[in-house]
């Protein structure tokens, strides 16, 4: 068996993926992750329990795809070869793909399937299995602030918590960052914008301020400006080579969703991103042009 997850894997895809693979381990299943975690999150992983991507599967493989919203973000090994996929994900805009899908865009985090899974599963609950589940949920939540925390997501959480999680330790630890990250940050901050008389606000990463360094632990560089007051987007543009990611985040019914999937991405309606090819400027204009047309939108909708 083989466990999959999104390209640069964040907190949900890591904490789902390995929950899952020990479950199944201890289930008696040979499993393999193939994934690649961020600096930040190294440390859910044991030593040796991640393996690099894997070229090609072996016949018979049954791939699990785990917070993967369409098949081409899926990393670590291919899909085509599989004996059987099955696709776990909480992505609205997951058209369920593969051979077994189970896509519930209202649950908060794929840990919480996940959580769900193992129990129909059977497996008695470790504290690593756990600890890992419930890293996805802090992750997807923003540690239980994102408006997608529910009764649901605490008495998941809860139910974790009694398996023997050391609740307030995984929360520090995950928030802990290499000491390169504070530079980047202050570099990142510099370059805050407003737009659409302050309902946007957004700040751009380039290649030339990461310094070589391409692991950078930005993931959540955007959780930090979407604070802003009046903004209900903000938006991070993060200079990868000849393209640019997008990541978004929205609150007060304008969708993330909808700026992205013009964009040529998807996600949540809270969070969402996308891939544009291009240079940052280029970038920044069609980005404008979206989140415009969001704004419009839910403010016509409104009148
Ligand atoms: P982030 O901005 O943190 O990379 O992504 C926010 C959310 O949108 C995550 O749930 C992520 O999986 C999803 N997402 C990011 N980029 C894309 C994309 O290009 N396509 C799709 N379908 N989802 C994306
Ligand atoms: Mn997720």
């Amino acid at each position: 068996m083989v466990i999959v997850a999104h390209v640069d894997p964040d907190g949900d895809a890591l904490g789902s993926a390995l929950a899952l693979a020990r479950a199944l381990r201890a289930l008696g299943k040979s499993v393999a992750v193939p994934l690649t975690p961020p600096a930040y999150l190294a440390f859910l992983a044991e030593e040796g329990e991640l393996s690099a991507p894997l070229p090609e599967l072996r016949p018979g493989t049954l791939l699990f795809v785990l917070d993967v919203g369409e098949p081409r973000r899926a990393a670590g090994a291919p899909l085509e070869g599989a004996a059987a996929i099955f696709n776990l994900d909480h992505h609205g805009t997951n058209a369920r793909f593969g051979d077994l899908a189970v896509v519930e865009p209202s649950k908060a985090a794929t840990a919480v399937l996940i959580k769900e899974f193992i129990d129909a599963l059977g497996v008695t609950w470790s504290s690593d299995m756990a600890t890992a589940c419930l890293a996805g949920l802090l992750s997807d939540t923003g540690n239980f602030r994102f408006g997608n925390t529910n009764r649901e997501v605490l008495t998941v959480a809860g139910e974790l918590i009694d398996v023997g999680v050391d609740y307030v330790a995984l929360t520090d630890r995950l928030q802990w960052r290499d000491t390169s990250y504070f530079g980047l940050l202050a570099k990142v901050m510099a370059t805050v914008k407003f737009a659409f008389d302050g309902r946007l606000i957004y700040a751009e990463l380039t290649d030339a301020m990461r310094d070589g360094d391409a692991d950078d632990d930005s993931d959540d560089f955007v959780g930090v400006i979407r604070y802003a007051e009046g903004a209900n987007v903000a938006v991070l543009l993060k200079e990868r080579g000849a393209t640019v990611k997008v990541s978004v985040r929205t609150r007060d019914g304008v969708s993330a969703q909808r700026i992205c999937l013009a964009l040529g991405g998807g996600g949540h309606v809270a969070a969402a991103g996308a891939t544009i090819t291009g240079t940052m400027a280029e970038a920044e204009v069609k980005m404008l042009a979206a989140v415009e047309a969001e704004l419009n939108r839910t403010s016509g909708a409104r009148s």
